[in-house]
């Protein structure tokens, strides 16, 4: 029996596509629930070829997204920690984070009115305490405000991934890299999953496949934008000790975010994206070259807001992101195939911090259980007239 026909006997109750973060957490957290699951991706994993990648992203439970997402991070918290404790992989750096901004500016408003709900304290600094405790932030407007909030930090990807394989391996789940699935069909009272190579039956297939969802979910209103990572060496005396993860609202239109102070080096920084207009990428060709067009924007800000780095940026890497018109997450059964497909995307560039959460809620929807979370935001039925 070669390969292929090795392959086509192969079976699982559940197929996850995609092993992202979000992939990677829902076998994980099926593998943890005795669930018989097998994950496959088109690269080996951990990759940089989809949306987790670049070594660091910004961890905080205070969500300013959606109302509910406070619980989802806490929860996420929770189980990262428990995974780094199973596997001895160092996931999560909880340095504290600052927020900083006009009093009316949305991170501002949007961080007090999160950490209410959360029953958290955020610590409030003024424009001169801003300037004395992390002075690498300069041009601070008159009236800004900083929110310190102690439970912010950066969460490490690949390691996450590796862990979360590692994890679900020992748990007795199956993983596959470097094939890659070519479509899905009804097959008796289950689904056959055509491979580059071979085919899998299954009775029911996770949906992570990232900037890719459209191919098997063409109905779901989803925008796939590439979003580059870039990083700066700081200058000479730059006090990266006094530089914890932040997002720092400038205007309405110009949101600055970095991860400084971790691993001694680089500091990645970013500007905020929600709202920006980018152009629509295509997931077969994505164009993986810098322009140096899409630097001009975050250089200007750094070289004004951030003058101890730069002046110009010493890494830069693509990385991709699925936007829906709501901003936020598609997690739920497909009406297509008969309901048995479950989708785990529309990340829109926030959805790292809550990858294990994502993973326990799609556990729970396969296995026909309740979430333990609230999930009607993020439910695909919300576009059922598109999906119809
Ligand atoms: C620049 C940037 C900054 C970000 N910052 C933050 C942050 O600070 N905090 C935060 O919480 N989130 C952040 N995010 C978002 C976060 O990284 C993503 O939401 C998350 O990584 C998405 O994971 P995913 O599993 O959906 O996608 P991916 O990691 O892209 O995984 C999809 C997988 O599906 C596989 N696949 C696709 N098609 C097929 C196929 N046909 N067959 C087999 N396999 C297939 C791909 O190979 C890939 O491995 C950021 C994202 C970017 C781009």
């Amino acid at each position: 029996m070669n390969a292929s026909e090795a392959m086509d006997r192969a079976t699982a109750d559940v197929v996850v596509i995609g092993l992202g973060a979000l992939g990677v957490s829902a076998l994980w957290r099926l593998a943890e629930r005795g669930v018989d699951v097998l994950g496959i991706d088109q690269f080996a994993v951990p990759h940089a070829h989809g949306a987790t990648h670049g070594k660091t992203r910004l961890f905080r439970t205070i969500c300013l997204e959606h109302d509910a997402l406070g619980a989802w991070a806490q929860l996420s918290h929770r189980l990262f920690d428990a995974l780094s404790a199973e596997t001895g992989k160092r996931i999560l750096d909880i340095t504290g984070g600052v927020m900083i901004g006009d009093p009316d500016s949305g991170a501002i408003r949007g961080t007090r009115a999160a950490a209410r709900r959360l029953g958290l304290e955020v610590e409030r600094f003024d424009r001169d305490q801003i300037a004395a405790r992390w002075p690498a932030h300069s041009d601070l407007a008159p009236g800004d405000v900083g929110l310190f909030d102690p439970a912010a930090g950066a969460a490490f990807p690949e390691a996450y991934v590796e862990a979360a394989l590692a994890r679900a391996r020992s748990l007795g789940a199956r993983a596959i890299g470097g094939v890659r699935v070519t479509g899905i069909r009804p097959e008796g009272e289950g689904l056959r999953i055509d491979l580059a190579f071979g085919s899998l039956r299954a009775r029911q297939v996770v949906l992570a496949t990232g900037v890719w969802l459209q191919e098997f979910a063409p109905g779901l209103p989803l925008d796939p934008v590439r979003t580059s990572m870039t990083w700066f060496a700081p200058a000479p005396g730059f006090a990266l000790a006094q530089f914890p993860v932040f997002i720092r609202e400038i205007s309405p239109t110009l949101t600055l975010w970095g991860h400084g102070g971790i691993g001694g080096g680089e500091i990645k920084v970013g500007l905020g994206d929600v709202g920006v207009p980018r152009a629509r990428l295509d997931p077969a060709h994505i164009d993986r070259g810098i322009e140096t067009r899409d630097l001009r924007a975050l250089e200007q800000a750094v070289a004004r807001y951030l003058p101890g780095m730069g002046p110009r940026p010493s890494r830069v890497d693509p990385c991709v992101i699925n936007r829906t018109p709501d901003n936020q997450f598609i997690i739920g059964r497909l009406p297509a195939l008969g309901g048995r497909l479950i989708a785990a995307g529309g990340d829109n560039g926030h959805a790292f911090k809550h990858a294990p959460a994502i993973g326990e809620v799609v556990a729970a929807i396969t296995t026909d259980t309740s979430p333990p979370l609230e999930t009607d935001f993020i439910d695909p039925g919300r576009f059922a007239r598109v999906l119809a």
